[in-house]
């Protein structure tokens, strides 16, 4: 891999730290092919990252090669093909570990991504240790995919599911922790920047405050890992999560990283090939780590696309990253504040880059459906976080969300097409 400071993309100059270092955006945006096309006959404005972020060069090419060149199943051939396969696929696993700050591949699985790896927990760790009477705790501000597996696991064993507020401005009300984290909470499991708001949670104190009544934490981190450093050993966190297609990598991959002795202790979740030690017509015996989750041929492209996203990234850097999109967010909150009738929604400062927001008297889809005439992608609807909308008292809202690949005078561009939606509308 390349060194962070290294990246010919965003490396430091003399004198400048790796996070202040001139971040060439117009050299990212090179190496991202479908930046170039064209959406209504206009330079596409890709502003929906945080659904899912385009791919660059490196990625696509790295998985073309993967099955003009080494196409096998993993584990199971002795044959040169899969040895070439289980080497790829395996070292994908290593660069994640080392991306994350994970103490040994053996505690990275890979699943379908940040949704499949909360169900395995659920399943497996969740199923085997929580009872009636026992409690989750999660917040407001969750995606479905970290609140649904919860609560059918919850119906299962007659748990309950509390929530950690928000205020007005989008950040957890920390104090509300004396009233529902109690020796009952198994599990804190929170999102460690929202999809929505933008907002940073503070995994600190929230890990302390769990430890302190003996709970496990699950970081979601589906919109932290793509986009600033995260190291998980580092957080305190059990459990954290994510998926490679929000990272310039494919889809149908992401990962479940977990401290060695709670992953041994878990049941396996899916059972099948590759997951056996030894099979008998009655029953069965697991693998080790990680294949004792791995059930069935996994997305073996994918593992080597998501390693190529990594080395991508990496190349550039994760703090000139997160500083260039901090810029651009700062850029786009001024911006968009100027406009009459546009209300953000989330906090205006230590903010991730996923901006929700409405226009007075224009509903979310059609503000979509009239950018998108312009070129600018953005997304319309509840983003997966209906509870977090009825807290904000929305339908819906509308969200740009930027990525490394953006650029100001995109924001400007999203702002113009908002002014000019409101002149569609008959607006002032
Ligand atoms: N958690 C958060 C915070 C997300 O933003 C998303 C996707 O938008 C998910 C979980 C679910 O990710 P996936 O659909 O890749 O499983």
């Amino acid at each position: 891999m390349r060194e962070a400071t290294a990246g010919a993309r965003g490396g430091a100059a003399a004198g400048e730290t790796a996070s202040e270092a001139r971040f060439d955006v117009e050299a990212v945006r090179e190496d991202f092919p479908i930046l170039h096309r064209a959406v209504h006959d206009r330079r596409l404005i890709y502003l929906d990252s945080a659904a899912t972020s385009q791919k660059p060069l490196a990625v696509i090419e790295a998985m073309d090669r993967y099955y003009r060149m080494h196409n096998a199943n993993v584990h199971r051939g002795a044959h040169r093909l899969s040895e070439e396969a289980t080497t790829l696929y395996e070292r994908a696993r290593a660069h994640v570990a080392r991306f994350i700050g994970a103490a040994e591949p053996a505690e990275v699985v890979f699943t379908r991504g940040t949704t499949e790896a909360i169900n395995l927990v659920a399943n497996a760790w969740g199923g085997a240790n929580l009872r009636a009477g026992d409690a989750i705790l999660v917040t407001e501000m969750e995606h479905h995919a970290n609140l649904v597996p919860w609560q059918m696991l919850a119906e299962r064993v007659g748990a309950e599911i509390r929530a950690i507020p928000i205020d007005d401005d989008g950040r957890l009300e920390l104090g509300a922790l004396d009233r529902l984290l109690d020796r009952r909470v198994k599990l804190l499991a929170f999102t460690q920047v929202s999809n929505v708001l933008g907002t940073h949670n503070p995994v600190a104190e929230l890990v302390a405050a769990a430890r302190a009544v003996g709970a496990l934490t699950l970081l979601d981190a589906a919109q932290s890992v793509p986009h600033m450093p995260v190291d998980a050993a580092a957080l305190g966190v059990d459990f954290l999560v994510f998926s490679a297609h929000k990272m310039c990598g494919p889809t149908g991959i992401g990962a479940l990283w977990g401290r060695r002795a709670l992953l041994e202790a878990m049941p396996p979740w899916q059972g099948g090939g590759e997951m056996i030690g030894r099979v008998t017509i009655q029953r069965s015996t697991w693998a080790g780590l990680p294949q004792k989750f791995e059930a069935g041929t996994p997305a073996i492209a994918e593992a080597v696309g998501l390693a190529a996203a990594i080395d991508y990234l990496h190349g550039i850097g994760m703090p000139a990253i997160q500083a260039h999109e901090r810029r651009l967010t700062r850029y786009a909150i001024e911006r968009l504040s100027e406009l009459p009738g546009l209300r953000i929604h989330g906090p205006l400062e230590d903010r991730g880059g996923a901006l929700a927001f409405s226009m007075e008297g224009i509903h979310p889809h059609d503000l979509s459906t009239i950018l998108d005439r312009q070129g600018v992608a953005i997304r319309a609807g509840h983003h997966c976080a209906m509870p977090l909308h009825e807290r904000l008292g929305l339908p819906a809202s509308a969200r740009a969300s930027f990525y490394l690949y953006n650029t100001e005078s995109e924001v400007d561009a999203l702002s113009r097409a908002l002014l000019q939606s409101r002149e569609i509308f008959g607006l002032a």
